[in-house]
């Protein structure tokens, strides 16, 4: 998965997340129980590059329903993990190296670093 740094398509990069979480929660705040919702808490993991501030701008900017209009987004990037196949050493990868640190080798699989999850909405009640 690789993504070119190219203006444009970068932040369209963003607001398909943003339009996704819209696409997640509209049917959810049909629940009569939930009021405005003040809050989206999301895990990202630094796999998908998101740009915190860009995400928060693209869901300005997508069509919403009354009760998600005000909600804030608070963004938490998880950290890029690989596990080597050869040794089983885990660690976390910075720049895009996913050689093992351990023993050199690169056949690594991603343990972590993959996650879009919307882990808590914070709502008034009605
Ligand atoms: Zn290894």
């Amino acid at each position: 998965m690789y993504y070119s740094s190219a203006g444009g398509s970068r932040i369209m990069h963003e607001i398909k997340f943003a339009e996704n979480i819209v696409k997640t929660l509209e049917p959810v705040v049909k629940d009569p129980g939930i009021g405005n919702v003040k809050k989206i808490c999301l895990e990202v993991g630094k796999m998908h590059y998101i740009v915190p501030e860009i995400l928060e701008t693209g869901f300005k900017g997508t069509p919403r329903s009354r009760k998600l209009r005000r909600a804030e987004l608070e963004i938490k990037v998880l950290p890029l993990k690989v596990r080597c196949r050869n040794c089983s050493t885990e660690r976390e990868v910075e720049e895009m190296d996913f050689t093992c640190g351990s023993c050199g080798k690169s056949d690594t699989e991603i343990t972590s670093g993959k996650e879009f999850t919307i882990s808590k909405i914070e709502y008034s009640d009605r």
